[in-house]
């Protein structure tokens, strides 16, 4: 440890935070990273039990960062993502859409997989494994940011345990509850969606064959994502069980019997004979989009800046969105010989990343208001919906398109170059 002061400051060592500083310290900026909790603490079976649905364009930079390496072996390709509703009784309405990862795919290109899924304890233990050596990243934690000065010069972080740190430039990804942007005075839209979500793993007789499945019940969806068969052999899904609060409350306290009755009868039986293994995780879903994403040497980046519904799995896909901006920004700002924290710079990165979160925040928020209920004339229309987008191909890409990130003007990270 030395007092020489830091290019960056990130606040949170969450999937985001990780990120941001492996990406900052492998461009060379000098980058402090600081959390709560401690690190290894956040790797053990048991602490996120949760998979991320890693959009095709983040796993590029994943691999331009070198931790593709370390997740390959462990993720399952996404081929095919499937769109229905169904009704309470869990059966799935014959009006469908379905996309095939080969509809993306330019004349002449050989198709990639839409994305990958990846438990996020291996994503975890990748990032801190990368990060500890990464020569320009310093890591601390347990210890947490409480008061933070900024000025036009530099900003100034006081840790709890009485150390304090200089940087140019702090960025916040303190995840949805943190605090440095009511801190800064930066207002947000929040509100409770009043639904959990039940993460688990499901085990079934029949190979998922890369379909990821999203069943759209009245209490919320019901999401079926491909994972690697267990090394006894066994094919597995990981689920992400959307319902009303009080209603997933009642089913997380019943006896394992009663659950699996339950979730056997939402999952269906497509995929032959399915129990569920290990725990039970829950999350309660919430909304933040921050008003503004920055203030005087101040950046918020990923859950921090939004935190959306997980309908579309793609709220860390933001977040590496924004990661991979605001690392070019910052660079680019540092090769010319500018202040790295200067407003102009941290401008270009906001003006970057509003509109493409913005689009996600809105669309997620409008597709989990439309279809999690059970409204008949509601139900009939979503349903003719699903089905007419199914029969026109060009939609179909431009959705599939957008799943996999490839919208928009994508930073140089996202297109798989080093910035
Ligand atoms: C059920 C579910 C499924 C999801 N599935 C997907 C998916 O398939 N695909 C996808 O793209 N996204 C998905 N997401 C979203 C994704 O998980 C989140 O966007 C992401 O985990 C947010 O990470 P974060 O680092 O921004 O925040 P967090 O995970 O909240 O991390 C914040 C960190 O900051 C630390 N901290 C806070 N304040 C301070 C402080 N003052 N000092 C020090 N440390 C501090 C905390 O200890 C914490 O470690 C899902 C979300 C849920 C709930």
């Amino acid at each position: 440890m030395n007092n020489r002061p830091f290019d960056l400051a990130v606040v949170g060592a969450g999937l985001n935070g990780s990120l941001l500083a492996l990406a900052a310290g492998g461009v060379g900026l000098r980058t402090a990273l600081i959390d709560k909790a401690p690190l290894q603490s956040m790797v053990a079976a048991g602490f996120d039990g949760r998979t991320t649905a890693i959009a095709n364009t983040s796993q590029r930079l994943f691999e331009a960062l070198g931790l593709w390496a370390d997740l390959a072996a462990d993720a399952e390709p996404i081929l095919d993502i499937r769109i229905s509703d169904a009704g309470h009784d869990g059966k799935a309405s014959p009006l469908f859409l379905h996309f095939d990862h080969r509809e993306a795919a330019a004349e002449g290109e050989t198709a990639s997989p839409m994305g990958w899924i990846v438990e996020n304890r291996f994503l975890r233990a990748a990032l801190l494994r990368r990060l500890s050596a990464c020569e320009h990243v310093e890591l601390i934690a347990p210890d947490e940011a409480i008061e933070t000065k900024r000025d036009t010069h530099r900003a100034e972080i006081t840790l709890k345990n009485g150390r304090t740190l200089t940087t140019r430039v702090v960025a916040s990804a303190e995840g949805r509850f943190g605090s440095m942007r009511e801190g800064a005075g930066i207002g947000a839209r929040t509100w409770s969606y009043n639904q959990t979500s039940i993460v688990l793993v499901a085990r079934h007789e029949k190979p998922h064959r890369g379909v990821a499945q999203e069943k759209f019940l009245p209490g919320g969806p019901f999401a079926i994502l491909p994972m690697r068969d267990s090394d006894a052999g066994e094919h597995r899904s990981s689920i992400v069980w959307t319902e009303r609060a009080d209603l997933a409350k009642r089913l997380l306290a019943l006896d394992a019997e009663r659950f699996q009755a339950e979730f056997g009868r939402r999952f269906g039986d497509f995929l032959g004979a399915v129990d569920t293994v290990g725990p039970r995780f829950s999350h309660p879903l919430g909304l933040v989009h921050a008003d503004r994403y920055i203030d005087q040497r101040l950046v918020l980046v990923g859950d921090a800046a939004h935190g959306i519904h997980p309908i579309a799995g793609q709220g860390y896909n933001l977040g590496v969105r924004d990661i991979a901006a605001l690392v070019e920004v910052l660079i680019d700002a540092k090769r010319l010989g500018l202040d790295i924290g200067a407003a102009d710079t941290l401008e270009r990165y906001a003006r970057w990343r509003r509109a493409d979160n913005f689009t996600m925040v809105a669309a997620t928020d409008l597709l989990n208001r439309l279809f999690s209920n059970d409204i008949k004339p509601l139900r009939l229309l979503r349903d003719v919906g699903l089905a007419s987008v199914n029969r026109v191909p060009s939609l179909r890409r431009f959705f599939v398109r957008h799943a996999m990130g490839r919208m928009g003007d994508l930073p140089r990270l996202i297109r798989g170059e080093r910035p």
